[in-house]
């Protein structure tokens, strides 16, 4: 039953984050629940829809997912123009994609709007034997950039639902 006073937000989503961290996966997990080891590079456009309630509010998520631009290291301004939430992903196996990520970072900082909700994710996290990038680390990045941080798995689970539930509350507080 529809409550009153109940919102209908639609909020843009989208990730940054270099080639091979995972975001595909991640999208893939949240949306169908699907994990593949043999995650194609996507080619095209990728858009997903995803509709998440919550007590106040019904969140539907228009989510953009790279299209492997992301191997030049840089986006056209137009994928994240109007973004009310960005999600930017390293693998917690490679420094250089902890690197990437804080040069995603900035580049949103200089060219998003400067309400959107950011989240740093250390994706891989069950990958933890080959880690190259601590916890601290990642947490300590976020918080000195005002990003909220979490360490997630597609491959598991750990972590994906709470990523985009904690969005969507904040998507829910902010309107
Ligand atoms: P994208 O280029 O950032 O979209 O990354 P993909 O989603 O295409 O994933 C790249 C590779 O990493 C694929 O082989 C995935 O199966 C694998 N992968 C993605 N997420 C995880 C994860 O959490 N754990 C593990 N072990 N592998 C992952
Ligand atoms: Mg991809």
């Amino acid at each position: 039953m529809a409550r009153t006073g109940s919102k209908n937000i639609q909020a843009k989503l989208v990730l940054l984050g270099d080639m091979g961290t995972g975001k595909t996966s991640l999208v893939l997990r949240f949306v169908k629940g699907q994990f593949s080891e043999y995650q194609e590079s996507t080619i095209g456009a990728a858009f997903f829809t995803q509709v998440l309630s919550l007590n106040e509010a019904t969140i539907k998520f228009d989510i953009w997912d790279t299209a492997g631009q992301e191997r030049y290291h840089s986006l056209a301004p137009m994928y994240y123009r109007g973004a009310a939430a960005a999600i930017v992903v390293y693998d917690i196996t490679s420094m250089d994609s902890f690197l990437r990520a804080k040069k995603w970072v900035q580049e949103l900082q200089r060219q998003g709007n400067s309400s959107v909700i950011m989240f740093l994710v250390g994706n891989k996290a069950d990958l933890a034997e080959k880690r190259e990038v601590g916890n601290e680390e990642g947490e300590q990045y976020a918080k000195e950039n005002g990003l909220s941080f979490l360490e997630t798995s597609a491959k598991t689970a750990q972590n994906v639902n709470e990523l985009f539930y904690e969005i969507a509350k904040r998507l829910e507080k902010a309107n």
